[in-house]
């Protein structure tokens, strides 16, 4: 594991920010001016009164070379730290460096309140300030990881971890990281060891993801001195079974696995589902790391710790919940992701744009060519929002319902098409269904369901309940269901892109969502 550096002008918030960051990352957090001070043994106006700016730097070098050697976690540099070209050589090598920046306008009235340890600007804060800006601009510029800090301290947060694509779960039992890491796959032994896992390893997959991937992740792991049981199944939801399953641990049998063993899920849902079942149930429990590489195993069934299989009467009827240790996400994967299982995956990116983020939204927006083009933006901000909320609710009581969106229709309209409709179109359809809902009712912002409508359309998935199918059936599918949850159906609504409202009786649904589409039909 790698350091993460916060980096920016006096007044960025470096301090602030790391700390709030590494307790968000689970890492240990230090502040190199904390440590100039303890270890000069006087605050830094002091020193710089008594041996200069020079003394000063060669202190700031000397402290960050012994925190180089602490391994991981946050550091919060100095505003000048970096401008000695040995020492930021020295700090790029050993980790990210995050650059924080913000108008002066925004960073003034910061640095007024401070408490005087800032000696370069000591006196007449207003004109010094502009001028070290203008000084360094070119240096911070030169950092590739920039970040906008004049927003609130949280929402810097979550930007550094989206933009870093690298995050930590903390629900259930131990918490796990998760990384969004273009070309990660080629170092999962490394990533493997730097989080203490042990073989033998088996690298559970299916044939298709197998025929593209096994050879690299075997030699990756192999790389980092595991043995390897390479573990292939065939593809498909209908291999999701307890036979499967029974397969599997007859192989971590045959590999030798033992308790303290690591199981790999490389592959889509299924073989995540699977592999993590077969991981939570073998010798009552083995660690395992999950390595999605469908879009729609990425952003959604990766994350949270449900494991499971189908039987022959529905879907994923047995499973556990069996948190992984780590979910490594490479976007470069979806290179072979055939077109109709990235779209598959779209549909729930889409809707965690419209739960909760507005700037994923706008991505989507652009269309498939913007999309297909930035794999790894895309990935990182779908998955850090299905993160913030299981965060936010482990236990599913309350936002985590939110993920619903889409789903309750969607659910029952997947089911009624026979499972014709892929479950992202499936989504597709009940999450304009159900922005229907919410602007007839006047709880969503008008205009809601036309860019929903629209932006789902660019991405070439379905928006219309499909005229064959036999509207009657879902509504009886969806009866099931609240049959199942106590006798009611809540609704998780879209009020606006970006906000949800989960919880929501809408009596007469089917009605409301009918004429609308009555309506379509006429015009
Ligand atoms: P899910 O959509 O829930 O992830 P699957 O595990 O069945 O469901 O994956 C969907 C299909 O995509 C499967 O046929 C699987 O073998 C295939 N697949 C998954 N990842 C890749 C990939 N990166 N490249 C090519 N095919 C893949
Ligand atoms: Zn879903």
């Amino acid at each position: 594991m790698t350091m993460i550096f916060l980096y920016g002008p006096p007044g960025s918030g470096k301090s602030t920010i790391g700390r709030l960051l590494a307790e968000a990352l689970n890492r240990p957090f230090w502040d190199a001016d904390a440590v100039i001070e303890a270890q000069a043994g006087m605050p830094i106006p002091q020193i710089f009164a008594q041996q200069g700016e020079a003394g000063f730097r060669a202190r700031e070098a000397a402290a960050i070379a012994e925190l180089l050697t602490q391994g991981d976690g946050v550091l919060a540099l100095g505003g000048g730290a970096l401008l000695n070209e040995a020492v930021r050589r020295q700090v790029e090598a050993a980790g990210s460096v995050v650059c924080l920046q913000a108008a002066p306008a925004v960073l003034l009235p910061r640095l007024a309140n401070g408490d005087g340890e800032r000696p370069l600007l000591a006196a007449d804060l207003a004109t010094k300030l502009p001028q070290l800006l203008a000084q360094r601009a070119a240096h911070y510029a030169s950092f590739p990881l920039q970040i906008d800090a004049s927003a609130a301290p949280d929402a810097v947060v979550y930007d550094i971890q989206v933009k870093l694509g690298l995050f930590h779960v903390r629900g259930m039992g131990d918490g796990y990281d998760v990384l969004v890491q273009p070309g990660g796959l080629a170092q999962l032994g490394q990533i493997l060891r730097a989080r203490q896992l042990r073989g033998p390893i088996a690298l559970v997959s299916d044939e298709n993801v197998a025929a593209y991937y096994l050879e690299k992740a075997t030699a990756a792991l192999q790389a980092a001195d595991y043995v390897v049981q390479p573990v292939v199944i065939p593809p498909g939801e209908t291999h999701k079974t307890m036979q499967t399953v029974a397969v599997l641990w007859e192989a971590f049998l045959q590999a030798g696995l033992e308790r303290s063993s690591t199981v790999v899920a490389l592959g889509g849902g299924v073989v995540g589902d699977l592999a993590g079942f077969a991981a939570a149930t073998y010798l009552r429990g083995l660690p395992w790391v999950g390595v999605p590489t469908s879009l729609l195993a990425m952003v959604d069934s990766s994350l949270g710790g449900k494991t499971g299989a189908d039987l022959p009467q529905g879907k994923n009827l047995v499973g556990a919940f069996h948190s992984p240790r780590l979910v490594l996400a490479d976007p470069d994967v979806l290179a072979t992701l055939p077109p109709a299982e990235l779209r598959n995956g779209l549909g729930e990116v889409v809707k965690h744009g419209i739960i909760a983020d507005p700037a994923l939204f706008a991505l989507c927006a652009e269309g498939w060519t913007a999309v297909s083009g930035n794999w790894p933006e895309l990935v990182s901000r779908a998955m850090a929002v299905k993160i913030a909320i299981i965060q936010a609710d482990p236990y599913e009581g309350g936002v985590r319902a939110s993920l619903n969106l889409g789903h309750t229709i969607g659910h029952a309209v997947e089911l009624v098409s026979g499972f014709r409709l892929r479950h992202g179109e499936a989504v597709a359809v009940g999450t304009v269904a159900e922005a229907q809902l919410a602007e007839q009712m006047g709880l969503a912002e008008a205009g809601v369901v036309a860019k929903i409508t629209a932006v789902l359309r660019g991405l070439e998935l379905p928006t219309e309940i499909p005229p064959a199918l036999d509207w009657d059936a879902v509504i009886r599918a969806v009866n099931v269901d609240k049959k199942r949850k106590n006798g009611r159906v809540k609704f998780a609504l879209p009020i606006r892109i970006g906000e949800v409202r989960v919880g929501i009786d809408v009596p007469d649904w089917p009605h409301l969502i009918q004429t609308q589409s009555i309506q379509n039909a006429d015009i």
